[in-house]
């Protein structure tokens, strides 16, 4: 209730500015705040706000110059050795204490491991809501808040969830939702640099090892090809056509939920509304039948190529290619035919 009575209480002309918090994975900025970058802009281009970046790393000041060519204003950057890799203490506590400081109007996060991680963290300790797993942004009309929205009830409502009281406006969104900007590195903005105040003996885990579970194959998020396979697979030792497609092309391989429910493939390889949103330049539908659910985690795909045996399936309506044909002998052809190239 006091907590209440203080969130109530707050001025919330004193906050302004659009955040995006940018991940950093292999030393680059990963795709998902690029993302986040182009509709920050558009946010802040309607609130008459600035688009500021948020930066906490170690050695990754070089990747301000992204986000200036993303279109950010500004870039908060905390550069230290304690957060040279992403830990939950350490990253809340920093993200807390800019937010405190600089007191933006809207934070825009991935709806990633971390930012799932830590995003709900740091909304609780300022004492603000978070609108998890996005999947659309925009500006309510009549109050001029951020309209948030996403999937609820397992998929079966599509939320609008604005947040009248509290600031900072704090939601996740998924990766692939929305397109990267066109980077235009002649862009430049201004860098803040903030002193970390972050101690090792503050964080209450410690990182021991890295072990990568997840290989290319199933980083479906960043994939530039996907090949998914579903229920016409027939059998889950079928799935290795799909497998050895995707080890040709370098491209991630991706399932239906009627695989993933069938246990072919891991949840983490599904694509769809309840499993991951898909931006990649080609995506492979391989006797995937195009239900509703499906689509919507596949449509921004450049490209789709569907086989299925069944030429009125409804994924071929939205397929640029389609091969009407048993995927049990269109696959091997695919595959030896690109291991020519
Ligand atoms: P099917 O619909 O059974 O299609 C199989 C296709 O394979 C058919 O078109 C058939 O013609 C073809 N085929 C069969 N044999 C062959 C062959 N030998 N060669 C070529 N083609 C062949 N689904 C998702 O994928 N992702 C989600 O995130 C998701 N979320 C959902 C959320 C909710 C709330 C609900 C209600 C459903 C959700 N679904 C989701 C399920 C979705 O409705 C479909 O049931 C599912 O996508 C079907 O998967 P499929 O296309 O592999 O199987």
């Amino acid at each position: 209730r006091e907590k209440e009575d203080k969130v109530v209480a707050m001025d919330k002309h004193q906050y302004k500015d659009v955040w995006v918090y940018l991940e950093v994975g292999e030393g680059k900025l990963r795709n998902v705040g690029l993302e986040l970058l182009g509709e920050g802009r558009k946010l802040a281009d309607g609130m008459g706000q600035s688009l500021a970046s948020v930066l906490i790393g170690h050695n990754v000041e070089r990747l301000a110059q992204d986000a200036f060519a993303a279109g950010s204003d500004k870039v908060y950057l905390v550069d230290a050795a304690e957060l040279a890799q992403y830990n939950t203490d350490s990253y809340t506590a920093t993200l807390f204490d800019l937010i405190s400081n600089y007191k933006p109007s809207v934070i825009l996060m991935g709806a990633t491991n971390d930012g799932r991680d830590f995003g709900a963290r740091v909304a609780c300790r300022v004492g603000t809501g978070l609108t998890a797993d996005c999947t659309g942004l925009g500006i309510d009309e009549a109050t001029g808040f951020v309209s948030w929205t996403r999937p609820a009830f397992g998929g079966n409502i599509m939320a609008t969830i604005i947040c009248p009281e509290h600031r900072p406006q704090m939601g996740t969104v998924r990766p692939s939702v929305f397109k990267k900007p066109a980077l235009d590195y002649t862009k430049k903005g201004e860098l803040i640099r903030v002193v970390s105040k972050i101690k090792q003996e503050d964080m209450r885990t410690k990182l021991i090892d890295m072990i990568h579970v997840c290989t290319v194959s199933c980083n479906l998020e960043e994939a530039e090809i996907i090949v998914s396979g579903g229920r016409g697979m027939c059998k889950p030792e079928n799935f290795s056509l799909v497998e050895e497609l995707a080890n040709v092309l370098g491209a991630s391989v991706g399932a239906s939920r009627a695989a993933v429910d069938a246990g072919w493939k891991p949840a983490l390889h599904q694509v769809g509304q309840t499993g991951k949103t898909v931006g990649p330049k080609i995506y492979f539908a391989c006797g995937i039948s195009g239900a509703i659910q499906h689509l919507a985690g596949m449509s921004s795909s450049d490209i789709v190529i569907a086989i299925n045996k069944d030429p009125d399936a409804p994924i071929f309506k939205m397929a640029d290619y389609g091969i009407v044909g048993d995927v049990l002998e269109v696959l091997p052809i695919l595959t030896e035919e690109f291991k020519k190239i």
